[in-house]
């Protein structure tokens, strides 16, 4: 590689497909197959992904082997391996497998709160200032540097409570900080946001709680997918989440995908000269891991159909 050749990532893509994608299928992907999936990952140049959550297996099967895929995850030498947990007892498991970050799910909408967790913000707040302190304790004893990611989660609407004012948002995301976590980002579950909306609430954010401001967690539901991503670039937003073909975030529309799709995703930055320190000809492979795993799934993708255009570069 030529030494002037800079190839820091000005981007991050936080892969979310193997916890946010394979939750919301029916169909259980083979802890074999989900290890080869994410070394196909690794080796294209992700650098975070989000590998299971720690649930219980009588509620989400397919997430029952999360702590075998996190070890492996961690043979991947500069991948930062993430766990989803709902609660204490979920951190205490994420902790044991050896994961470097943990994310929560709390929901702006506390109608969405109490259908998803069963939990008011109050309880919600007290779940979370418990798992700091877990993670605390867990970091002095054992000299290690794990951290606690929250995604606000309905954070640009709700399809029970509707609109999510602005104010309850950032509310909500200063709680949460002050309760201890390393960052939080906001998530548009339902599919719901529009551009000028992502790029106003993330400022807004991103003044609120400077360097803390995390990820943007967006949804392809109504197409905005790609456009809300964008808005939220020009708010300063660094960190994206995003699946591979789009599966998961239970998509309502037919023919969009829920979240949005890594390949498209990755191509807009790199096309754009923002590089993502991923090597896209080897994510558009990576897939078809996921294809000759999940026959029966839609797998979603703008670029993967189209192809890279004719004398693409990607950004250096
Ligand atoms: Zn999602």
């Amino acid at each position: 590689m030529n030494p002037s050749t800079n190839t820091t990532p000005e981007v991050l893509i936080s892969e979310v497909g193997p916890r946010d994608g394979l939750q919301s299928i029916k169909s259980i992907m083979p802890t074999p197959t989900k290890c080869e999936w994410i070394d196909a990952l690794a080796k294209a140049g992700l650098q975070e992904i989000e590998v299971g959550s720690f649930v219980s297996p009588t509620l989400l099967p397919q997430m029952a082997d999360t702590a075998a895929v996190v070890q492996h995850g961690l043979r991947h030498q500069g991948l930062r391996v993430m766990a989803l947990v709902p609660n204490v007892r979920g951190a205490t498991h994420a902790l044991a497998s050896g994961v470097h970050k943990i994310t929560l799910p709390v929901s702006a909408s506390e109608a969405h709160s109490l259908a998803n967790v069963r939990k008011t913000h109050l309880q919600m707040l007290q779940e979370l200032r418990a798992v700091v302190e877990l993670v605390r304790e867990h970091n002095t004893r054992t000299g290690s540097a794990v951290s606690v990611e929250v995604g606000l989660s309905t954070a640009f609407g709700c399809t029970l409570q509707g609109l999510v004012p602005e104010d309850d948002v950032i509310r909500l995301a200063l709680a949460c900080a002050d309760a201890g976590v390393d960052d939080v980002g906001l998530s548009d579950t339902t599919g719901m946001a529009n551009p000028a909306q992502v790029k106003r609430l993330f400022t807004r954010l991103r003044q609120e709680l400077g360097p803390r401001a995390g990820a943007a967690h967006m949804h392809n539901t109504r197409g905005l997918g790609l456009a809300n991503c964008l808005a939220a670039w020009e708010a300063g937003v660094r960190t994206f989440d995003s699946s591979m073909a789009g599966i998961g975030g239970c998509p309502y529309a037919p023919g969009a995908s829920g979240n949005v799709v890594t390949e498209d995703l990755v191509f807009m930055f790199e096309s754009m000269g923002i590089r993502t320190g991923i090597d896209i000809t080897a994510l558009l492979s990576a897939r078809a891991t996921l294809q000759s795993a999940l026959p029966q799934e839609p797998l979603y993708g703008m670029v993967p159909e189209a192809g890279l255009p004719k004398g693409f570069r990607p950004a250096h």
